[in-house]
């Protein structure tokens, strides 16, 4: 079969920094007990009213083909929500409901790219950034933002790479690093977007989940929200994630063009899906917080265990799910530190070089099992690293 240059090259060659969680699922098939801190998918299930409001969209009918842009109500709904938080009017034309935030990234970036056109991004960076980038024929460009720069980006880096580049991607509050852009940086990466012209895509799906400072979206900005894309998901606000409903937020000059993408790819997401995100969406801010509060707690858990001691580094995490210990006080790589502790303590966690070079010497943990083993395994990694410091 002669197969596409596009499709057989969307890793890029190199591995999908995958590797240590495939080593862990296979010991765990093998039967071991692994503690797993590698994926980041809440501990909780889908609320049982979200699943029964699903169940009773389904019996009610909405099991034919959904409108393809999404339904009204929902679209309404995430209109009235980007409203509020960008300042930005947003009616229901600005919205289109996505499979999920991933199918979102690639509508943007296919609204963004032709075939060999360059898209920034941060690095470190979530797993599917450039493979994404690269679905749509698009050549990746990462832009480090350094640790010892709290993992934000810098007017100085992005402008540096971002001649002749077309779209920058960016993701606040961040995975893997658990960074919140505060307006400084913001402001900075507007600036760049507006002097080379840049398509920016906001990947915004952790947005409810800040524990330090706000999140600012950057479509509210001057003179961001008519170059800006902004991507959004019940995945991680509403512990959604297999109910693949997500949103792409833009500028009205893009809508309709998007909407022909998505007439000729995924032909619409499920009706009773659509409905149960809508019914989600509409248990408010209180939900949205009890959502989130385990990884504010377990945050509050792994900062308090890493007191007292200096093998292990806690870069600052102010949102999502995810904590990234610095840990090159070891002297090993983050490959190296996160092989060893899940063969000798039997700890799952993520190299930071899954996320990009910039990671490098960090692992990631996902704050997604409950708070007793939680706090253990954060013990535990800690007594490793000190015996090997
Ligand atoms: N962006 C980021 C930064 C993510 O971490 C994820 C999921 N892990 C996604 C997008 C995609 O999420 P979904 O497609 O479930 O909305």
């Amino acid at each position: 079969m002669r197969l596409s240059n596009t499709i057989t090259t969307i890793t890029g060659g190199g591995s999908d920094g995958w590797d240590l969680f495939i080593k862990a699922r296979k010991m765990i098939s093998e039967g071991h007990d692994i503690t797993e801190l590698t994926i980041g998918e809440h501990d909780i299930k889908t609320d049982t009213r979200i699943l029964e409001a699903m169940h009773a969209a389904a019996l009610g009918g909405a099991t034919g083909y959904a409108m393809v842009p999404g339904i009204d109500d929902l679209r309404n709904a995430v209109a009235t929500r980007l409203t509020a938080r960008t300042g930005v009017p947003t009616t229901l034309d600005n919205v289109l409901i996505t499979a999920g935030g991933q199918a979102a990234l690639f509508a943007a970036l296919r609204a963004a790219l032709d075939e060999g056109d360059t898209a920034l991004y941060i690095n470190p960076y979530y797993a599917t950034y450039p493979g994404t980038i690269r679905s749509v024929g698009g050549v990746p460009k990462a832009v480090t933002a350094e640790a010892d720069n709290g993992f934000l980006p810098t007017f100085e880096a992005l402008d540096a790479a971002a001649a002749g580049a077309k779209a920058l991607l960016i993701n606040s509050p961040n995975n893997p690093t658990g960074a919140v852009y505060g307006r400084d940086t913001l402001k900075a990466i507007a600036a760049v977007a507006k002097k080379h012209d840049l398509i920016v895509i906001s990947d915004e799906v952790y947005d409810t989940q800040v524990w330090e400072g706000e999140h600012i979206s950057i479509r509210s900005l001057e003179g961001m929200s008519e170059r800006t894309f902004v991507v959004g998901s019940m995945s991680k606000s509403h512990a959604m994630t297999g109910s693949r409903v997500g949103w792409l937020v833009g500028p009205d000059e893009a809508m309709g063009h998007l909407l022909n993408l998505l007439t000729n790819t995924n032909y619409g997401v499920a009706g009773f899906t659509q409905r149960a995100a809508l019914f989600a969406l509409g248990l408010g801010e209180a939900f949205e917080s009890e959502i989130g509060a385990p990884f504010q707690r377990r945050r509050a858990l792994a900062q308090k265990a890493l007191e007292g001691q200096n093998a292990i580094r806690l870069s600052q995490p102010s949102g999502a799910m995810y904590l990234i210990l610095d840990i090159r006080a070891t002297g090993l790589s983050g490959d190296d530190f996160a092989d060893k502790l899940l063969m000798e303590r039997h700890i799952a966690v993520m190299p930071g070089e899954s996320f990009g070079d910039a990671a490098a010497g960090h692992v990631r943990i996902a704050m997604t099992i409950p708070d007793t083993p939680f706090e253990e395994a954060i013990k535990e990694i800690a007594a490793f690293a000190a015996n090997l410091a």
